[in-house]
Parts: structure tokens; C-alpha cells; sequence
């Protein structure tokens, strides 16, 4: 707690680049000015229908222009969102509302019969419509005009990939930390654009409006992906960097005929494990990746590797950024030689200071500043992370450990793979053995799939066991659900 203030980010930009571009949406620009404009206007109407400073607020939108001026209205309020992830069922929404303890939920047409869902399960919650909103009564708001960096800004649930989802608390430090180690990291120009494809409700969308609004940048937002469409724009206006998961990337790689504008600078992949077959052919397509490590805890991206090293430690999620700090640690919490995995540990300005009403949950993952991120990886001599998987899904095997990622890697690598999952099973020989979970588009043998990863794998690494099934389960996030394996397997 550091108690330092600063002004309101928003209205800090404005007394210094009103006129600057800061938002493009469905071919139409917005002014810093502009943007400011209508979320003072957004502010003085959600005071008017009774959300006060201090207060938490559910927010589930698309993304839009609209939502921009949604959540700056919030910081100018003081009012602390609660940012839903709009691909969640109305359950599983209910559920973090809920958790939340919010009082109100701001939301959108388009989510009707998810709101009408909503507002049985949770009666209490007073549900604001944004189409609504532009009717209600402008009262003049209470405007912040000065920040504590401690106060919260954004509260953004995990993914739920290994159980429940956890409320995240991110302050304006946090916010403002993240930029600040991004730009440190990247550099930064004046000709700089981000095209923000991903979701603006995840931390990777929500960071780059932060980053706009602290450098004075432009930014593009899509409300969906679609790789030609990304392609498109990444010439016609003029895009110098963007925020990927491996997803996207593989399909803007295999969409991509000729090279990207030299103008592109940075193709910013993160989220998850970055097959390292995606790399090379990236590396082969002259796509400059710079891969990132990062969570909902610590506000985006905390590990990145620098464009001097994006060849030489290909696949190597980089070093920490300089704001922020990473170390390696063993079952007895002591710091483990380079090159020896173990789970990995964070710190610095851009860290959580806790899960929203969970302080067991807090206290036993944060130490001293120090938070166990649950991911296992390792440093190399010089100090350069890779990161091999969660430590809740490691196979050990006949003694050796064996990264379920790694060898999904492998398998997607394969042509007609669309997408693999694996998990261990117990086995009375090795204690535990890997067996895979296969989506293919076209007909495969098991035969050939064994001989392939035979092919690129250690023999303990080969899958002893394969399943073909429709889809592989990912959560909202498009993560793997792991455990929906197992349940598929018990
Ligand atoms: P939950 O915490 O609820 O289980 P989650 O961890 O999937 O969900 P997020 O905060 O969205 O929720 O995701 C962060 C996680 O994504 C990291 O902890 C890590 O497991 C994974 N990840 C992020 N970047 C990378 C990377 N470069 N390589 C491998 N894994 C990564
Ligand atoms: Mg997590």
C-alpha cells in the first residue's frame, strides 16, 4: 500500500491530447475529447438511476465504443466493475454476480435472455440496460478527479479452468503499473495502434484501453475476431501492434499470403501455451511474435520476451518486466537452479492484492508480496522463463514429469488434428500414465497419430491411449478444461 494519487486517468488525457485519435469502431473515430465527453454524459445518467461511488456494479457488454465510455464512466464515478465475461451462461454469470456481492448489473439488449434469466435467479440485482440508459435523467456526477492508486478499479473473475473462477481485485496501481512495464518493454511510438480484437471484459482487452488511455494511443476495436477482417485493418489503419492468443494467431497465420506491413511491429501472444510448431511458422511468415506470460492477477502481461531475443529463445515466455518480479521455487519454497522446474512466483506494482471476499484463498497464495502463480516452468542460465504447464495437471510417469501442454503442442502440430487435450490416468506400472483426447477433421488412424508422436516425443511422453471425441471442452476463455477430460475418463 503505497496511499499515492494521481489524477483521473481520462481526465489527465484530455487536458493533454484532446484531439488526438483515440478509438476507431465500425469505421468511425473518437477523440480522447470525444471519448471523455460521452462518458461524462454516461457518469451523470448512471447516477441517475442511483450507482454511487464506492459501489460494485456487474458489467456485461460486447464489445463497443459504447462499453469503452462504460467503464471510463465507472473510473470517473469511482465505481468499481465487476467485468463479466460475455460467453458465460446465465448460471454461471448468476454465480460471480453473486460471489461479487454487487448490487447492479450493467448490460445490453443483445443479452436479453440472459438477463431475463438473471433477474429470477437474483432478484435483488437491479439490472441496468445500456439501451435504457440513454433515456434515464442526466444528474450532474460526482466526479473523481484524483485516483488512489490502492483504490479498486476492476474486479475480473479467472477463467475457472482449474475449479471455481476467482474475483480478482485490480486497483488503478495495477493498471497503471501494467502500461507503464508494457511500454518499458515494447517502447513506445507516436505512430502507435493497437487493434483489440480480443475481449475488452478479459484483462487482455481491458489492458489495451488502459494503455490507450496513459500513452495517448490510438486503438481499434472489432467486437468479434475474424482473420481476414484482422488482416484488413492491420493495413488500413495503419495497426503496429496486437494482442493474440495461439488460436487466432494460427488462423491469421494460415489466412496471411504476403507479408504484414512493415509498419507491424508486434503481434502480442499470450493466454496460454504457444505451440512451438506456431512459432516457426511464424518465424517462416516473418509474423513478429513476442510471447507473453501473464493472468487476471496480474493485471496482463508480466513476463515478455524482448524482439532481440524472439529468435534465439524461441518459445521462452521472456523475462519479467521492469517493474515487476519472478522466481522459481521448489515443494520447500526455496529457489530452484536454472534449467530446474518448479512452480512459478510473481511480484511487482501490477500484482493482485487479493481475491474479492476470499482471504483464505489470498493468504495462501500470497506471500510477502510474493504470489504463487499455480504454473510450473523454469529459468535457463540467463534468466529467460519457459513455462511448461499447471502444476494441477502434471503427469508424473515412472518418475519423470511429463507437461500435458507439450504434448498437445505435438499433436495440434499434426495437419488433420484440430484440436487435442491430455490428461493423466493412474497405471499400476508408472503411476501414471498420459492418454490424449483427439478432435480430427478427417479420418485418422490411431496407428498414425502414435507414429507421429513417436516420431517427436520421448517414449514417455507418447500417449498410451487415445480417445476420439467431437470437441475438445474449453471454457469461456477458450481455455482446455482439463478436468472434463477426467470426468469423461471416471
Ligand atoms: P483459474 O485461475 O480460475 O484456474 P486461469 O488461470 O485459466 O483460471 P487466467 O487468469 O485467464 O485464468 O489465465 C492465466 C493462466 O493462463 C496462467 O496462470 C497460465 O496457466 C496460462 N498462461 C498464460 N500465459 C501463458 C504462457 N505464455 N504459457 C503457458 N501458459 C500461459
Ligand atoms: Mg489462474
Amino acid at each position: 500500500m503505497t496511499n499515492q494519487v494521481m489524477p483521473n486517468f481520462i481526465i489527465k488525457r484530455v487536458s493533454l491530447t484532446p484531439q488526438r485519435e483515440a478509438v476507431r469502431f465500425e469505421g468511425k473515430k473518437y477523440t480522447f475529447s470525444e471519448l471523455y465527453e460521452k462518458s461524462y454524459q454516461m457518469a451523470g445518467q448512471l447516477s441517475g438511476m442511483g450507482l454511487k461511488k464506492g459501489q460494485y456494479a456487474g458489467v456485461l457488454l460486447n464489445n463497443h465504443v459504447d462499453t469503452v465510455c462504460i467503464y471510463l464512466a465507472f473510473q470517473l464515478l469511482g465505481l468499481r466493475a465487476v467485468i463479466l465475461n460475455n460467453r458465460l451462461t446465465a448460471d454461471e454469470l448468476a454465480w460471480q454476480i453473486n460471489d461479487s456481492k454487487a448490487a447492479f448489473l450493467v448490460t445490453e439488449n443483445v443479452f436479453l435472455s440472459k438477463w431475463e434469466v438473471l433477474n429470477e435467479l437474483l432478484p435483488k440485482v437491479k439490472t441496468i440496460l445500456k439501451e435504457e440508459l440513454a433515456e434515464t435523467d442526466f444528474i450532474e456526477p460526482a466526479i473523481v478527479e484524483e485516483i488512489n492508486l490502492d483504490d479498486i478499479c476492476t474486479i475480473m473473475y479467472t477463467s475457472g479452468t482449474t475449479g471455481h473462477p476467482k474475483g480478482v481485485l485490480q486497483t488503478y496501481g495495477n493498471h497503471w503499473w501494467s502500461a507503464v512495464g508494457s511500454a518499458l518493454n515494447l517502447g513506445l511510438s507516436e505512430k502507435d495502434c493497437w487493434l483489440c480484437t480480443v475481449p475488452l471484459f478479459h484483462i487482455s482487452g481491458y489492458s489495451i484501453l488502459m494503455r490507450s488511455i496513459i500513452y495517448g494511443m490510438k486503438m481499434v476495436i472489432l467486437e468479434t475476431f475474424n482473420e481476414r477482417a484482422v488482416i484488413e485493418i492491420i493495413r488500413s489503419e495503419k495497426v503496429t501492434i496486437m494482442s493474440v492468443v495461439s488460436t487466432m494467431l494460427n488462423r491469421i497465420e494460415a489466412e496471411l499470403k504476403d507479408n504484414l506491413p512493415a509498419e507491424f511491429r508486434c503481434m502480442l501472444l499470450g493466454g496460454g501455451p504457444a505451440p512451438k510448431s506456431l512459432l516457426e511458422k511464424c518465424v517462416s511468415k516473418q509474423i513478429p511474435v513476442f510471447q507473453t506470460y501473464g493472468m487476471t492477477e496480474t493485471s496482463s502481461q508480466i513476463v515478455t520476451l524482448s524482439p532481440e531475443h524472439s529468435l534465439s529463445k524461441l518459445s521462452s515466455a521472456g523475462k519479467p518486466l521492469f517493474p515487476s518480479q519472478l522466481k522459481i521455487i521448489d515443494i520447500n519454497g526455496n529457489e530452484t537452479a536454472p534449467k530446474v522446474a518448479g512452480e512459478i512466483a510473481v511480484k511487482g506494482p501490477n500484482v493482485t492484492i487479493g481475491y474479492l471476499n476470499r482471504e483464505k484463498e489470498t493468504s495462501e497464495k500470497m506471500m510477502n508480496g510474493w504470489l504463487s502463480t499455480g504454473d510450473i516452468g523454469y529459468l535457463d542460465e540467463e534468466g529467460f522463463l519457459y513455462v511448461l504447464d499447471r502444476r494441477s495437471d502434471l503427469i508424473i510417469s515412472g518418475g519423470e514429469n511429463v507437461y500435458p501442454a507439450e504434448i498437445e503442442g505435438i499433436l495440434v502440430s499434426h495437419p488433420a488434428i484440430m484440436d487435442a487435450g491430455v490428461i493423466g490416468i493412474k497405471d499400476d506400472e508408472w503411476g501414471e500414465i498420459p492418454i490424449a483426447f483427439i478432435a480430427a477433421n478427417s479420418e485418422l488412424s490411431e496407428e498414425a497419430i502414435f507414429e507421429f508422436c513417436r516420431q517427436k516425443l520421448a517414449k514417455y511422453k507418447v500417449p498410451k491411449q487415445l480417445n476420439f471425441i467431437a470437441e475438445i471442452p474449453r471454457n469461456a476463455s477458450k481455455k482446455i478444461m482439463r478436468r472434463e477430460l477426467r470426468k469423461l475418463v471416471e
